[in-house]
C-alpha cells in the first residue's frame, strides 16, 4: 500500500525508537479502495509520553491525552498518533470516558467498529487485517467487529455510522449487523443531538443516501420522530407514485451533494400528513404544507443543536420550496432581493430535485423546464448586475448625507428608492449615475413641494 512520505517518516521514527507503529482505520480503508484518504491516523505501542519523547523538537499538541492521542506537526501537517488502546466500560451506550492502553495491535483493532475500519498498514506495506476487512471491502459489506448486538449496546452511535458508511461507499450492511442495528435502534435516544446531526449529515451526503433513507426508516424514526407520519403516507395525487417518505428519499438523491440542500429536501414535505385533504374527485391536496414543514424543520434543527446559519437557511428553503414565479428578470430580481444570490440558487436546486422526483407528466416537465430557465436567468442577472440589496448599491448612506440628506430614516428611504431604480433599469449601479439620479429626483421632490 502506498503511503505519503511524511507518514512513512513518522512510522520509521517510532519504529527506530523500538515501538510498533502503523497507519490505521479510515486511511487504510480508503487507500485500499483507491480513494485519497482525508487524513492519516497512526497507532503505536508507545505510550503518549513515549510518543512525545520520540518527537522531541517537534510541535506536539496533547489533543486527547486521556484517550492516548497526541498530534504531531510533521512537515507542516498535523498527524494524530494514538496509543494502542482498549476502551473501558461503556456508560449509557456512549463512547467511554476511560480507556486503558494495551501493547498489542490486535487488541486495538478489536475495539474498532467495522471490519473495514479495523485494518492497519505497516512500513513494510503489509496489511494487518485480523477480522476480514479486506474481504468485506471487496464484497462491499459493513460488518461489526465481534458480536454486533454487544457493539451497538456499547456505543449506539455506531448504528448511524454503519448507515453513513453504507451511504458513502455504496455498501450493504451484512445481515447479522443489520438485524442488530434494528434490534438496538432505541438506544439512539441516548446519543446527543450534535452527534446525531453529524452522522445524519454524512448519510445525506453519501452516494446511496436514498437507499439508506428508505431501508432504515425505522431507525431514522427514532432520532427524527417527525418523519413517522410521512412513512407510508399515500398522497392520492397524479403527481406522485410514492408515499411521502419514498418521495423524500427520491428527492434527496436527485440533488447535488450540498448539506443545506439535502437537509431541506429531507424535511421539505414533513408537514404533508397533517395538511392532507381530499377533494370530491378523490385527489389529495396539501395546502399550507410548506409552512407546517418549516415549523417541524425548526423543531428538528433546534433539537439537533444545528448551527444558527444552517438552521435558518434550511428552514427558509423548506418554507419556500413550493410555488412558482413568472420566469422574467423582474421576478428574478425580486427573489434575489428576498434571499440573496447564494440562497436563491440553492432554493432553485431544491426545486429542481423535488420536481425530478415527481411522476413524469407533460405538466411536471413544463415545471421542471421553468425551474431550469429561471435558474439560468438568475445566473445571468447575478453576473450582469450584482445589485439586489441596499448594501449592493455603489453608493451608501454616507454619500447621501454628504449631499444634505439628514441622518435618520430618510437615508434608508432614499437607498430603497435607488435600489428600486436600479432594479427597474432606470439607473445603472454606478456611483456617478446613482448620484445624478438622486440629485434629479431630489430636485423633482423639492419642486413638487
Ligand atoms: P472518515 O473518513 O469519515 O473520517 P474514518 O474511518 O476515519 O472515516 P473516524 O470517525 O475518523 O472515521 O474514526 C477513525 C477510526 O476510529 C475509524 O476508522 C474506526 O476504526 C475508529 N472509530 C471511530 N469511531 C468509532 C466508534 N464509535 N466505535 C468504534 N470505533 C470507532
Ligand atoms: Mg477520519
Amino acid at each position: 500500500m502506498q503511503m505519503p512520505e511524511n507518514v512513512r517518516a513518522l512510522l520509521l521514527r517510532l519504529q527506530e525508537s523500538g515501538y510498533e507503529a502503523y497507519a490505521v482505520g479510515g486511511c487504510v480503508r480508503d487507500s485500499l479502495m483507491g480513494t485519497e484518504p482525508a487524513d492519516w491516523d497512526i497507532c503505536t505501542s508507545a505510550l503518549p509520553e513515549e510518543t512525545k519523547a520520540c518527537f522531541d523538537g517537534f510541535r506536539v499538541i496533547e489533543t486527547g491525552l486521556k484517550h492516548g492521542t497526541v498530534t504531531v506537526l510533521y512537515g507542516g501537517e498535523p498527524f494524530e498518533i494514538t496509543t494502542f488502546r482498549h476502551d473501558g466500560d461503556y456508560v449509557n451506550h456512549r463512547a467511554p470516558e476511560q480507556v486503558s492502553f494495551v501493547r498489542s495491535l490486535r487488541e486495538d483493532l478489536k475495539r474498532r467498529d467495522f471490519t473495514i475500519n479495523a485494518m492497519a498498514a505497516g512500513l513494510d506495506g503489509g496489511i494487518r487485517d485480523p477480522f476480514g476487512g479486506q474481504a468485506d471491502l471487496e464484497n462491499g459489506l459493513i460488518r461489526c467487529v465481534g458480536d454486533a448486538d454487544r457493539r451497538f449496546q456499547e456505543d449506539a452511535l455506531r448504528i448511524l455510522r454503519a448507515m453513513r458508511f453504507a451511504s458513502r461507499l455504496g455498501f450493504q450492511v451484512e445481515e447479522e449487523t443489520e438485524a442488530a442495528m434494528e434490534r438496538n435502534r432505541k438506544l439512539l435516544l441516548e446519543i446527543s443531538g450534535e452527534r446525531i446531526y453529524k452522522e445524519l449529515s454524512g448519510i445525506l451526503m453519501g452516494q446511496n443516501a436514498p437507499q439508506v433513507l428508505e431501508r432504515y426508516r425505522e431507525i431514522l424514526r427514532v432520532v427524527l420522530p417527525e418523519i413517522g407520519p410521512a412513512i407510508g403516507f399515500e398522497q392520492h395525487s397524479p403527481y406522485h407514485d410514492k408515499d411521502v417518505w419514498g418521495h423524500t428519499a427520491d428527492a434527496v438523491g436527485k440533488s447535488i451533494p450540498d448539506l443545506e440542500i439535502r437537509w431541506t429536501l429531507l424535511l421539505h414535505d414533513l408537514g404533508k400528513p397533517e395538511t392532507f385533504t381530499m377533494d370530491s374527485r378523490g385527489v389529495g391536496h396539501f395546502y399550507g404544507h410548506p409552512q407546517r414543514s418549516e415549523e417541524l424543520a425548526g423543531q428538528i434543527m433546534n433539537r439537533l443543536h444545528v448551527d444558527k446559519a444552517t438552521a435558518r437557511n434550511v428552514c427558509t428553503m423548506v418554507g419556500k420550496h413550493e410555488g412558482s414565479a413568472p420566469v422574467d428578470k423582474k421576478h428574478v430580481r425580486r427573489w434575489l432581493g428576498k434571499l440573496g444570490p447564494d440562497l436563491l440558487l440553492k432554493l432553485l436546486e431544491v426545486k429542481r430535485a423535488d420536481a425530478l422526483a415527481h411522476v413524469d407528466t407533460p405538466g411536471s416537465r413544463a415545471r421542471y423546464r421553468d425551474i431550469l430557465v429561471f435558474t439560468d436567468l438568475t445566473r445571468q442577472v447575478i453576473r450582469e448586475e450584482n445589485c439586489f440589496r441596499v448594501k449592493d448599491l455603489a453608493v451608501n448612506g454616507r454619500d447621501l448625507m454628504a449631499r444634505g440628506v439628514p441622518a435618520g430614516p430618510e437615508v434608508g428611504r432614499w437607498l430603497e428608492r435607488l435600489l428600486q431604480a436600479v432594479q427597474d433599469e432606470q439607473c445603472a449601479n454606478r456611483r456617478e449615475a446613482l448620484l445624478d439620479w438622486f440629485e434629479t429626483m431630489r430636485k423633482g421632490t423639492l419642486n413638487a413641494d
